[in-house]
Order: structure tokens, then sequence, then C-alpha cells
């Protein structure tokens, strides 16, 4: 039974590198690395939120690839991530889509590199989230979360990881497989 907890990969409303606020494009390496993430956690799903109608073409080609083209018979275990995967347009039908299924709004917990003020800790969330109910993870892609939606929509924003240096620029892969596997993993 997978856990009662979801991921989204934000393409908008996220910053560019000027601090616009942009629709950015699919990285088809961000859906492969989030989708096997998703199961390797046995999350409930792994929401690709993308409203651009081109964009949204290429995710369904490549559902349909590993769902049900050749993928499946090439690479069995990616099949398997490939079925966490949801494509939407925007966050609202996600957490509508998570509530009709779980019969409750999910707690919206967003993420940045960029310290939050109010910030949930990594293992004040682990608890809840081992306490029960339904969690949604959101991740940015660009330059990250708009200081506008983090304000407004998430019902929390978790610390961000810290490298104890002065770079701080993982890829949205990188850091949520590390975010993850901290509210999650075994370690
Ligand atoms: N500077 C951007 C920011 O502050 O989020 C980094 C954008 S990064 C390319 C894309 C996404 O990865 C972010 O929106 C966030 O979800 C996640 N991310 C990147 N670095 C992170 C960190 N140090 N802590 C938590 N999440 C991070």
């Amino acid at each position: 039974m997978p856990r009662s907890v979801y991921i989204g990969l934000l393409h908008h409303p996220v910053l560019d590198k000027d601090g616009r606020v942009i629709t950015t494009a699919v990285t088809n390496l961000d859906v492969h690395d989030l989708a096997r993430l998703a199961r390797t956690y046995d999350l409930a799903g792994c929401y690709v939120i993308q409203p651009l109608e081109l964009q949204s073409k290429l995710v369904r080609r490549l559902m349909a690839y590993w769902l049900e083209g050749a993928g499946p018979s090439y690479n069995p275990t990616r099949q398997q991530a490939f079925e966490r995967v949801r494509l939407v347009k925007t966050l609202d039908e996600a957490t509508a889509e998570v509530t009709a299924e779980t019969g409750g709004r999910p707690r919206l917990i967003a993420t940045s590199a960029r310290p939050h003020p109010g910030a949930l800790t990594f293992s004040a969330v682990r608890e809840e989230i081992a306490a029960g109910g339904t969690w949604f993870i959101i991740f940015g892609t660009g330059w990250g979360l708009t200081p506008e939606f983090l304000a407004t929509n998430p019902d929390g924003v978790i610390e961000p990881i810290e490298p104890g240096s002065d770079y701080n620029h993982l890829s949205v892969r990188m850091a949520a497989a590390i975010v993850m596997d901290r509210l999650l993993g075994r370690s």
C-alpha cells in the first residue's frame, strides 16, 4: 500500500534567473528521476504540473512510451516508476485529485534552497508524516518557487538542505532525493 505522500514538480509559477515569474519547459530527466524516486519511496503519486499544452504533449509521449510502448519490455522497473506519474496543468488540479482520492485535503509542503521565515524542520515534518494524514511535497524548477507562492499556497515551507558551503545549487532531482530520504528514509 503506497504511503499517503505525493510529490509535485511545479513548472509554473517559478522564477527565472532574473527573478521573473515564468513557466519552464519539462526536463525529461526530471520526470524519470522523480518517477523513480516516487516508486523507490513508495509514494502515492508524482505530479508533473505543466500548464503548456506543447510541453504536456511531450510528457504524455514519454508516459506512453514507458507505460504501453516498447519501454515496459525493455525496462519493466522503469514502467513501475512511470505508473506513479500523473500529469496535470495546475497545482489546484493535483490537490483536488488527491483530495478526492484520499477523502481529505493534503498538507502542502513547499521546498526552497533559500531560508524561509517559520520554516519547518525535516524532523518535525518527518514525525508528522509518520503520524498520518496526506502530504504533498512541492518542488520547483527553474530558479525556484516564487516568494508569492511560498507565502500563500503551502501549509508550510520545509527548511533548505544546508550543504555547509558557499554553493547551494542542487538540481531538483538531487534535492528531491535528499528531502524525501530525510522525510521517509530508514537511515
Ligand atoms: N535557488 C532555487 C531555490 O531557491 O529553490 C533553486 C532551484 S532548484 C534548480 C529547483 C528546486 O529544487 C527548488 O525549487 C527546490 O524545490 C529544490 N531545491 C534545490 N535546492 C534545494 C535546497 N538546498 N533545499 C531544498 N530544496 C532545494
